[in-house]
C-alpha cells in the first residue's frame, strides 16, 4: 500500500523524522480555516503520484483567501489520472537547498538501498541521468541495519553540509526506523530541505508499506481509503482474493501467480487477432479452488462491467481437476442469473479426466471448455472481441 504525504508524514513523526504536520482539507473553506490557523502555507494535492507540483499541485498561498482559491482550484484537478480529493494545508517553509533521500527494497541484490543526493530534490531522475555521481547509490546490510556508525558513512558519502551533519544522522536513523518498523519497500523524502537558519526538515514523504506485513500492523487499517481505491479491487480484498484489476474485457482466473501471469501474456497475445482485446484483471484463486472462493473470483469479475468473457485457467495439483470443477459448477449455481458473460474453461493436471467430465456432464450454456491454454485464451478472446 502506497501512502499520502500527510500519512506517511504522521509516520515520520511517530518516529522523530522533522516534519511539519499541517491540516489536511477536503474543501475550500476547510483550507481557508486550516489557512487562518497556520499563516502562511503551502496547498498540495494529495495523490499518490509524484510530480504534483509540476502538474500544478502545490501552490504557496500568502493569505487564507489564496488558500481559498488554490485549494478550489487544486480540488478540481486530476493529476496522472488521480482526482483530488484531499488537500495538505502546511505552514510554508523557505527553503535555502533541496536534498532527496530515500531507502528501498533492492530486491535483485537481495538488501535494502540507500540513495541519497545533495544536488537538488525535484529533478532527481534528471540529475541521476545528467550526473550521476552526484546520486548516492549505498547498500545497506539488512543483518545490520542503520546504526549511528552506518548513519554517519551514509552522511558523508551523501555529503550533507557540515553544520547539518548531526541533525542528518540522526534523521537517517530515524527514517531507517520509519523503513524498518512500520515494514515499508520504501521510504523516500524530496525534498528534504535545508531551511532557513541551517535546520533540516522532511517537506514531501512517500512511503510504500509491505502488505504482507499487515498482519503484524492493525494501525496501517486507518490509511487505507476507501474512497481512493477501485471498487472492484476493494471487494476482492474484503473477500480475501488477490486481485488487480486491468484495463481489458477478458476475465482471468488462475490458480498459482505463475500461471496467472502467463494467462495474462497469453491472452494478451490471442487478443492481437480478436480486434485487439486484453486481459481484464489477474486474480489468483490459489490452492483451495472451491466453490465459494470460485463464486467470490467470478462474482468480483462479472462485476466489471468491461469484461465480456472469462477464462478460467487452472492446473489441478494437491486442489484437483474435479473438486475445481464441481466449485466451478458450485459457483454457477451460488451466482445463478448473475452469471451472464461466456465461461472458457481450461483444465489440466491432476484428475482431468473426472473434471472435464463433471462439466461436460453440466452442459452449462455459458461454459465453453478447450484442452489446451492457447486455444483457450484464443476462444475466450474471440468471444470477448465478437
Ligand atoms: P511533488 O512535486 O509531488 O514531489 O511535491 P512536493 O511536496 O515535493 O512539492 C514540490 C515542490 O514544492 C518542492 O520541491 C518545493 O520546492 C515546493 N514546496 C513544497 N513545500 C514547500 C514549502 O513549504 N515552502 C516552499 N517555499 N516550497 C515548498
Ligand atoms: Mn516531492
Amino acid at each position: 500500500m502506497d501512502l499520502m504525504e500527510y500519512q506517511a508524514k504522521e509516520l515520520f513523526a511517530e518516529h522523530g523524522v522533522p516534519v511539519t504536520l499541517g491540516i489536511v482539507a477536503t474543501t475550500p473553506e476547510e483550507a481557508r480555516a486550516a489557512a487562518e490557523k497556520l499563516g502562511v502555507v503551502v496547498v498540495k494535492a494529495q495523490v499518490k503520484a509524484g510530480g504534483r507540483g509540476k502538474a500544478g499541485g502545490v501552490k504557496l498561498a500568502k493569505t487564507p483567501d489564496e488558500a481559498f482559491e488554490h485549494a478550489t482550484a487544486i480540488l478540481g484537478m486530476t493529476i496522472k489520472d488521480l482526482p483530488v480529493h484531499r488537500v495538505l494545508i502546511a505552514p510554508a517553509a523557505s527553503i535555502e537547498e533541496e536534498y532527496y533521500f530515500s531507502f528501498l527494497l533492492d530486491r535483485a541484490n537481495r538488501r535494502y538501498l540507500c540513495i541519497a543526493s545533495v544536488e537538488g530534490g525535484v529533478e532527481i531522475e534528471e540529475v541521476a541521468k545528467t550526473n550521476p555521481h552526484a546520486v548516492k547509490q549505498i547498500p545497506v546490510d539488512p543483518g545490520t541495519g542503520v546504526d549511528e556508525e552506518k548513519a554517519r558513512a551514509i552522511v558523508a558519502e551523501a555529503g550533507f553540509p557540515a553544520p547539518l551533519t548531526d541533525q542528518a544522522v540522526a534523521l537517517v536513523q530515524a527514517l531507517w526506523r520509519v523503513f524498518v518498523e512500520e515494514d515499508a519497500t520504501l521510504v523516500e523524502v524530496n525534498p528534504l530541505a535545508r531551511l532557513e537558519g541551517d535546520v533540516l526538515e522532511a517537506l514531501d514523504g512517500k512511503v510504500s508499506l509491505d502488505d504482507n506485513a499487515d498482519f503484524r500492523h492493525e494501525d496501517h487499517a486507518v490509511f487505507e481509503m476507501k474512497d481512493e481505491t477501485d471498487p472492484l479491487e476493494a471487494k476482492a480484498k474484503e473477500k480475501g482474493l488477490n486481485y488487480v484489476k486491468l484495463d481489458g474485457e477478458v476475465g482471468i482466473i488462475g490458480n498459482g501467480a505463475g500461471l496467472v501471469m502467463s494467462t495474462l501474456d497469453v491472452v494478451a497475445y490471442a487478443g492481437e487477432r480478436h480486434g485487439g482485446v486484453k486481459p481484464a484483471n489477474f486474480l489468483d484463486i490459489g490452492g483451495g479452488a472451491n466453490a465459494q472462493v470460485m463464486a467470490d473470483g467470478l462474482d468480483v469479475i462479472l462485476g466489471d462491467d468491461q469484461v465480456r468473457a472469462v477464462f478460467v485457467n487452472v492446473f489441478g495439483g494437491i486442489t484437483a481437476c474435479d473438486e475445481v470443477a464441481n466449485g466451478i459448477k458450485g459457483a454457477l449455481e451460488i451466482l445463478g442469473d448473475h452469471a451472464t458473460k461466456p465461461l472458457v474453461v481450461r483444465l489440466d493436471g491432476n484428475n482431468v479426466d473426472k473434471g472435464r467430465a463433471i462439466l461436460e456432464e453440466l452442459g452449462h450454456p455459458l461454459v465453453t471448455q478447450v484442452d489446451t491454454m492457447d486455444g483457450a485464451a484464443d476462444k475466450a478472446a474471440e468471444l470477448a472481441g465478437a
